[in-house]
């Protein structure tokens, strides 16, 4: 037979996703994995989103919807960031509604680059950045933020892997892995180098309402941003909806214009009645998604002590997102080593830090969108590994 593609053959399969459905196999054939592997909450969505759904469906908007969106939650998504960031979009040209975020950051960085331009990456770094930037034929450089620092982005980070060629900066607060969400500081350097530069900035905001410590910076709003900014977002983990698939980005109307063409030629929409339920989601008041945010802050503030209180384990508190990122000291610094025992061990499913970027090595990612008391058999499994 002819070979296949190089490219994709030259492309990793997802790594929280193939760790995520490794668990859930191994659990299924009857091993009492505790899977701390994807971030998927543990919650079900809210009632008065899915009752939106059935609405649609017995309501008959069941047929192919608009490609770019329905004018509903395009219109909720506009009205969304003017009023908790005053930015104005115009949701019939600066607003695209997919079927999930990730396909947008795909769509988004396939609008903005040719091959050969930079996209930088800032390590830690979300899996799939780095995959998704190579798909488009652009070339990813990543920059490995040192956990000495907490991973702060710096001006003179910024500089020194900045050049001719780069386009765009990848930003993603609050982040997966690390949990940091971006200071005003990082935020303005970011800005200032965007402007000198003249580069594109993708903001992905998925961890938006997830903040324990800090305040979100939405990177459009800031002065002379909003001609350069694309934000990218989504319902998944803040309205508990990874199922549904539905992720929205906003930003200029002609990266918008070429992103819904590629959506048209592949994917052609987001689902009509899945749509319905995300308006409805961006309308209504944000009680239930607050209980959510409350309940995964007490999730990491017991889990952060528990874990330190454990002799060769140490996690510092994430701001926000809902993953801790934990070193063992006590076992190993190589973060494929600490998953297998972990795994085969303790039988604990975690993601290791080395597939966000050289700089998450020494560390794995735990979900802790998982039910508490999970979380709780995890930490006294963890006490009797390291105690052993
Ligand atoms: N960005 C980040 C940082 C993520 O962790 C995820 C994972 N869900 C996504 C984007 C994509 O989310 P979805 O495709 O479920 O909308
Ligand atoms: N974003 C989540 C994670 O990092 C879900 C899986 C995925 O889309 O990668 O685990």
């Amino acid at each position: 037979m002819k070979p296949l593609s190089t490219l994709l053959g030259s492309i990793p399969p997802s790594a929280t996703i193939a760790i995520s459905d490794k668990a859930k196999a191994l659990k299924a054939a009857g091993r009492d994995i505790i899977s701390l592997a994807g971030g998927d909450p543990d919650f079900d969505t809210p009632a008065y989103i899915t009752q939106a759904a059935f609405a649609a469906i017995q309501a008959g908007d069941t047929h192919y919807p608009p490609s770019s969106g329905a004018p509903a939650i395009r219109k909720a998504i506009a009205a969304k960031l003017a009023r908790e960031y005053g930015l104005t979009v115009d949701p019939a040209t600066q607003v695209l509604v997919s079927p999930g975020a990730k396909f947008l950051i795909y769509a988004i960085l396939a609008a903005l680059t040719n091959p050969g331009d930079e996209v930088i990456i800032f390590e830690p770094y979300w899996v799939s950045y780095e995959p998704m930037a190579l798909l488009v034929g652009a070339t990813p450089v990543t920059v490995p933020l040192p956990a000495a620092t907490r991973f702060t982005i710096t001006p003179e980070i910024l500089e020194a892997h900045i050049t001719d060629r780069t386009k765009v900066l990848l930003v993603n607060s609050p982040n997966n892995p690390t949990g940091r969400v971006l200071t005003p500081a990082e935020a303005e350097a970011i800005r200032q180098a965007a402007i000198a530069h003249d580069l594109y900035v993708m903001s992905d905001e998925m961890y938006e309402k997830l903040i324990f410590e800090g305040e979100h910076i939405n990177l459009a709003s800031l002065p002379g941003m909003a001609e350069r900014t694309i934000t990218i977002n989504g319902h998944s983990k803040a309205y508990a909806m990874t199922g549904w698939r539905l992720g929205w980005a906003a930003g200029p109307k002609e990266v918008i214009h070429l992103a819904a063409k590629l959506q048209s030629q592949s994917v052609t929409s987001a689902a009509s009645f899945t749509m319905a339920a995300g308006a409805a989601a961006l309308n209504e008041p944000e009680d239930a998604i607050e209980a959510m945010r409350l309940s995964y802050k007490a999730r990491r503030d017991a889990m952060v002590a528990a874990l330190n209180a454990i002799p060769g384990v140490e996690c510092d508190p994430p701001e926000g997102a809902f993953y801790l990122f934990v070193r063992f000291p006590g076992l190993s610094t190589d973060s494929m080593q600490i998953a297998n025992i972990l795994l085969e061990q303790a039988d604990i499913a975690c993601t290791p830090g080395v597939e966000f970027g050289r700089s998450g090595e020494g560390h794995v990612r735990f979900s802790i969108a998982t039910a508490q008391s999970d979380l709780e058999r995890a930490v006294e499994r963890i006490r009797k590994l390291m105690s052993a």
